[in-house]
């Protein structure tokens, strides 16, 4: 790999360990040319699989524009859509799977969009739950009440 600092187009592994929690490996190096140090860090990739078969790199940024989508109308904000990127990316890295199917990176998106928008959240609910009738809205709407119900009982 090639020097950050000077583009020398070779440097040298001086110490390499995994992360506390050995999903990464860093990587300590030494340029020969100009003397400095950098680390680099290795990840496993993790990727998407669509219902097509091909596979992609995750993007949290693709994450964010479909939300983003879901959003449009409603009081949500970019940061809180930057953190909701965050949020999504984190539980699914956290599952420590190398590949996932497209579907499960909507419904990891669920439970966070539920939390940001409720809107929002049964537009997007609606696409990845594949709801098909006013019976199913009429469900989901429930239990979003139960679940409102539930966190803030005194309401005035
Ligand atoms: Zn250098």
């Amino acid at each position: 790999m090639h020097c950050p600092f000077c583009r020398h187009p070779d440097t040298r592994v001086i110490d390499s360990r995994s992360t506390e929690d050995g999903a990464a490996i860093r990587r300590r190096r030494t340029c020969p040319q100009c003397g400095r140090r950098f680390t680099t860090q290795e990840n496993v990739l993790l990727m998407v699989s669509k219902r097509s078969g091909v596979t992609e790199a995750f993007s949290r940024d693709k994450v964010i524009a479909g939300v983003r989508r879901a959003c449009q109308g409603r009081p949500v904000s970019e940061d809180s859509l930057a953190q909701l990127g965050q949020r999504v990316e984190e539980s699914i890295r956290a599952t420590g799977a190398a590949e996932i199917p497209s579907n499960e990176v909507g419904l990891a998106i669920l439970g966070p969009l539920r939390d940001l928008d409720e809107v929002a959240y049964l537009r997007f609910a609606s696409v990845y739950r594949s709801f098909e009738t006013l019976a199913d809205f009429e469900a989901e709407i429930e239990q979003l009440r139960a679940k409102r119900a539930a966190e803030k009982p005194v309401e005035e």
